[in-house]
């Protein structure tokens, strides 16, 4: 298992950082997860502009060829289907103070870990999934990917404590997204999903549904969802880009419509592992 770390390629037993990392001591630090299929980053010019903007927000300055990293750790740990995880830290600042040196060098470090290919499941293989509704205690930029993520895994665990799969969150009486994936809902044929805001972060497959929403006549409006629209909705979905489209087909103990896979999930579905297909295999 080969990991980057410091601008190092190493096995993952010789990586080690600072306990004076400012990633450690404060979670100052910013992360993506890149799926990669067949060896090829799948919307990687996407995921690098999100990694920038998180960056940018966070004004850590780090100027690295991210494409050429993430692609040559793949093909270091044998390429095929995998997720590389990135990180960057502002940097080891050598004693445990919150004010920082803007010429502090930031530290990068990134893995991979195995990764299912969503589109090579058959949507009759795929198993609905239930979630809970728990208050979003988040704070409020929410459209960077911070490694701060004590609050998603305090709810994912209340939801794992309730038997369900995910916590879908609810802030100032909507929902805003799953702990690590967006949020649709069905109604009428119609998807709806929260509008973009920094109550979210921009899902990469978010966008990706609603392109393919658009070029196959699909109707979609962003707009805030209630709870009563959640639990009275034909459908629910998450997405993510290491799990694609899921449908959640219980919330809070109810079953969502039908309490089985809604026909409008299994099109997308349909859709979007069509697109990945084609993008990997130029088919
Ligand atoms: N929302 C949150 C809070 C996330 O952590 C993630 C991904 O991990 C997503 C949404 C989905 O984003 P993407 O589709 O880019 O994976």
């Amino acid at each position: 298992n080969i990991v980057y770390l410091k601008g190092q390629f190493m096995a993952s037993e010789k990586a080690t950082v600072s306990p004076f990392d400012r990633g450690f001591l404060f979670g100052d630090s910013v992360y993506e997860v890149v799926p990669y299929f067949r060896g090829i980053g799948f919307r990687l010019q996407e995921h690098i502009a999100r990694l920038e903007h998180s960056l940018r927000a966070v004004r850590i300055q780090a100027d690295t060829d991210w494409a050429g990293l993430m692609d040559e750790l793949v093909q270091r740990n044998g390429g095929g289907n995998m997720s590389v995880y990135l990180q960057v830290t502002r940097g080891d600042c050598g004693s445990r103070s919150h004010s920082y040196d803007a010429s502090l060098r930031p530290t990068v470090f990134a893995c991979c870990a195995p990764v299912r290919n969503f589109a090579a499941v058959p949507a009759e293989d795929v198993v609905g999934i239930s979630a809970i509704v728990t208050a979003d205690l988040r704070w409020h930029r929410c459209d960077i990917k911070s490694t701060g993520l004590l609050p998603n895994i305090l709810v994912l665990q209340q939801a794992r404590d309730h038997r369900a799969d995910e916590a879908l969150l609810l802030r100032d009486g909507v929902l805003t997204e799953g702990t690590s994936c967006n949020l649709f809902v069905v109604r009428q044929g119609v998807i709806y999903t929260p509008k973009r805001s920094s109550d979210i972060l921009g899902g990469i497959t978010r966008e990706l549904v609603l392109g393919l929403a658009d070029a196959n006549g699909m109707q979609y409006q962003e707009v805030d969802i209630d709870y009563d629209s959640l639990m009275s909705a034909d459908e629910v979905w998450i997405s993510s880009s290491t799990r694609g489209v899921v449908p959640v087909t219980r919330v809070d103990h109810s079953p969502i419509g039908s309490g089985n896979k809604g026909p409008v999930w299994a099109r997308m579905f349909e859709l979007l592992a069509r697109y990945q297909q084609q993008l990997m295999t130029g088919e």
